[in-house]
């Protein structure tokens, strides 16, 4: 990708110069399935009449006037930006550029539904590919008004940031004419057009009434449930208008759901787009609704957050995204009927962050964002996952109150402004009186994360053991020592009648390396001792010898939601270090997976303890492992109440498991009708995940996937199919794999997300060992030939993971050290090498313990 970077310091030298008033932007996506129109004619003030320059990615550009003066576009317009020269104090420059459609989820992506052969396309903008749609000062703080006009074909709905007057149509064509948008930045700006299904509705609040619309391809019309999207869309606006104080900032609220979307949805101003998948054509469990209403939530808090107040450059990113997810969290504890989301938070974004702030590749939260490069890199864990944590700390921190009262004068002050980290610090310490430097510098400016661990002794006085000393050890991982302030809850919990319940908790300040906690000494010895309850600070935790005793057999009895989700983080932590062996933990899911109520943690334990089975168990004990766990599957999937979402999750990972000939006749009975499982409806996607495991197994051939791809003739059905084709467990399947996803221009976005996803389940590591050699070879050219999201999902997506050896840490560390790897890819590399040598120390574990 040479040539497409944006260092921070031009951005600033530009902003230095320029100030925008506005764009005129005219699309004529009336022609054909490769290139469409677009002029803009963009109105700027330059202070010094420096020249400058403008971006823009597309094949051709014929005109460039600046001032009415025209430039030639041969010298003027290298392929990525457009040199601009003869400027005055007041400019008026217009480009005519002929852009290309993308079929990679960046720029204008082009997507033709195999279901009806209808064209829908759509923008996704962040973070520089506006540029690839029209001429741009491509900068977050170089806001504008934008006013778009878009020719399209006259059976289409056209949609952006604004509403539209549509003029009758000619000749087959409309002309939508949008309202000017507000200031705002060109990451979030939109268009959608095609032949989309639409249902309208309105949210009346104490602001007004916004009008409502839900989007969604006419195949996937009946599958749209807009109630209840539109529900917990209203619920969002009375919440968020009454939490900050401010009114939406925007004219209307179109949500677009869309197809190959690369990630779960975006932000634009008044015009959210959705993958959608999100809408459900199948049987899935409520841990699928519930993490769509959070991403419902965590879009609308970025109209004010992000949208209305925007981030000065992206090195706030964290910010901006952790914001989003902690307000989408409170909003959905407090305004739906997802009360329980901090549990799911505990369960599944803290592992992420975990994950990845363990990594040799973590960063502080506040990063260093040199380039887009930088940034592209780390819409990660860090930025999503720990920020919201660190977030949610700070909160406690200042106290609510002041940090709403914060917010609000922040939102107040800044409006349609751009701001940085320090903007709203101002503000937190105006309405707290707290400092915050020093918790900025320990909780954002470092990286890495602290283990908590309680020292306890117990003296036994005739029966009754009390606490004879008590404290809290804090480490820190030698390339990240820095020991920090955590506010932090001890729980003590027994067991008793009602199961594992807790007597006491007590909330204490640990800093240093040793924090002793006299409270405890003298109370009654605890069946239990949670370090972190009620999950106030960012940690990594360890138990006590008689905790890990009473989780080991009675975890299932803890009857706190959240305090489970915390001991399944932490039992989870110690597999992937290596102070749990699989096996060890494998016992533990299975005994505690059928009582828990909380579908996210069902799921995320269901998936750990397949990591814990293929990845990190003794390859010398695998196979007696893999039956033990496909077996109590088995019972569990069986024994499950019919109809319930617990069936559906634990049917699923018992086929997933299984290899057993008995077992796999079950399944391909389920698929012909000769066998099943009372209470379970064999909905489409259920018998495609059905048949993928028998794919796996060798059980199902090209034939059957045609078979089942002809009663499925969708885009959804496709991915379905190229999943399957990919998993396979012949040579020849993989080759295909590979060569299709090898070849630029092959596979769109969606179809290679599928192909990556069923190219290395663990289960074929002796056909996939081939292949590793084969990567390594490829990674430079894949680098230089895609663009950065293609590149990224097939380096990151084809790293051998499966093959844990020291071979392949040692080749992708080597290759990563190259000094022509470039950063990215560097850091792609020294990832999959972290995984791998965990995963043989996490098996050394299994083997020893
Ligand atoms: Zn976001």
């Amino acid at each position: 990708m040479p040539g497409t970077n944006l260092t921070r310091d031009e951005a600033e030298t530009r902003s230095g110069h320029v100030s925008v008033a506005s764009y005129d932007v005219h699309l004529d996506l009336t022609g054909d399935g490769e290139t469409f129109g677009s002029t803009t004619t963009v109105v700027f003030a330059s202070a010094d009449r420096a020249s400058t320059w403008l971006d823009l990615v597309a094949p051709e550009v014929s005109e460039v006037t600046v001032n009415g003066t025209a430039l030639d576009p041969q010298t003027a317009f290298d392929g990525a930006r457009v040199r601009l020269s003869g400027l005055a104090e007041q400019n008026e420059v217009r480009v005519m550029a002929r852009c290309s459609y993308m079929t990679t989820g960046e720029g204008m992506h082009r997507f033709v539904d195999p279901a009806d052969g209808q064209t829908y396309l759509y923008t996704q903008f962040e973070v520089p590919d506006a540029r690839r749609v029209f001429a741009v000062f491509e900068q977050p703080d170089l806001k504008a008004r934008f006013t778009f006009t878009v020719d399209a074909p006259e059976s289409w709905l056209v949609v952006s940031n604004t509403q539209a007057a549509v003029e009758p149509s000619r000749d087959g064509v409309r002309c939508w004419q949008f309202e000017p948008t507000p200031p705002i930045s060109s990451y979030v700006t939109a268009i959608c057009a095609g032949p989309y299904h639409v249902v309208r509705s309105e949210y009346q609040g104490a602001h007004g009434t916004i009008p409502l619309a839900v989007y969604c391809r006419a195949s996937l019309a009946e599958h749209l449930d807009a109630d209840e999207i539109l529900d917990v869309t209203r619920r969002g606006f009375a919440f968020f208008e009454d939490l900050f104080d401010h009114p939406y900032p925007f004219s209307a609220y179109d949500q677009v759901f869309v197809p190959e979307f690369n990630a779960g949805a975006m932000e634009n101003a008044g015009c959210i787009t959705y993958r959608d998948e999100y809408l459900f054509r199948s049987r899935v469990t409520d841990a699928a609704y519930e993490r769509r209403a959070e991403t419902i939530l965590h879009e609308m808090a970025h109209m004010w957050f992000g949208d209305l107040v925007t981030m000065r450059w992206w090195n706030d990113l964290w910010l901006n995204e952790s914001f989003a997810t902690w307000a989408s969290v409170l909003a959905q504890v407090e305004a739906t009927r997802w009360r329980q989301a901090w549990t799911t938070f505990a369960s599944a974004e803290k592992l992420w962050a975990l994950r990845q702030d363990q990594l040799p590749t973590t960063h502080p939260i506040s990063a260093e964002i040199r380039d887009l490069q930088d940034v592209e890199v780390n819409f990660d864990g860090i930025t999503y996952a720990k920020g919201a944590s660190v977030l949610k700390q700070l909160v406690a921190w200042v106290g609510r109150d002041a940090f709403v009262a914060g917010l609000r004068r922040y939102f107040r002050r800044h409006a349609w402004g751009n701001t940085t980290l320090r903007d709203l610090f101002d503000e937190l310490e105006a309405e707290s009186g707290r400092d915050l430097s020093a918790w900025e510098q320990e909780w954002l400016l470092t990286a890495g994360v602290n283990t908590l661990r309680p020292v306890l002794e117990v003296a036994d006085n005739a029966g009754a053991p009390r606490y004879a000393y008590a404290a809290i050890d804090q480490e820190a991982a030698s390339e990240h020592p820095t020991l920090r302030s955590h506010r932090v809850a001890i729980g003590l919990y027994d067991r008793g009648p009602h199961g594992l319940t807790r007597r006491e908790s007590i909330e204490i300040d640990v800093t240093g390396s040793r924090t002793e906690v006299p409270h405890l000494v003298g109370l009654a010895a605890a069946d239990l001792v949670l370090v972190n309850d009620e999950d106030l600070t960012f940690t990594k935790i360890r138990f006590d010898s008689t905790s890990l005793d009473t989780l080991e057999r009675h975890i299932g009895d803890l009857g706190d939601s959240l305090a489970r989700s915390l001991a399944w983080t932490g039992l989870t932590d110690m597999l992937r270090d290596a102070e749990l062996p699989a096996r060890r933990f494998v016992a533990l899911v299975l005994s505690g997976v059928g009582r828990e109520s909380d579908l996210s943690v069902v799921q995320t334990l269901l998936a750990q303890g397949r990591v814990a089975v293929e990845t990190y168990s003794d390859p010398a004990g695998r196979d007696v492992l893999r039956r033990r766990w496909a077996t109590a599957l088995s019972t569990l999937a069986h024994e499950a109440e019919p109809g319930s979402d617990h069936q559906l999750a634990l049917v699923r990972a018992w086929s997933a498991a299984t290899s057993a000939p008995e077992d796999l006749e079950e399944i391909s009975g389920m698929l012909d009708g000769s066998a099943h499982i009372p209470g379970l409806v064999l909905d489409r996607d259920l018998r495609w995940h059905l048949l993928q495991r028998l794919a796996i197994r060798g059980r199902a051939d090209d034939t059957d996937i045609a078979a089942a791809l002809a009663q499925d003739r969708t885009s959804a059905g496709e991915r379905q199919a190229d999943l399957a084709r990919a998993a396979r467990p012949t040579s020849q399947a993989k080759q295909e794999a590979w060569d299709a996803i090898m070849e630029p221009g092959k596979l769109t976005n969606a179809a290679m997300e599928a192909t990556l996803a069923g190219f290395a389940p663990p289960e074929q590591v002796d056909v996939l060992r081939a292949f590793a050699q084969q990567y390594f070879d490829a990674v430079m050219s894949v680098w230089r030939e895609r663009t950065f999201h293609t590149a990224e999902r097939i380096i990151t997506g084809l790293f051998p993971r499966v093959v844990v050896s020291q071979e392949v840490v040692d080749q992708a560390r080597s290759d990563a050290d190259r000094p022509d790897t470039p950063w990215p890819v560097r850091r792609m590399l020294l990832e999959g090498a972290a995984d791998v040598e965990r995963a043989l120390r996490a098996q050394a574990c299994d083997a020893a313990g």
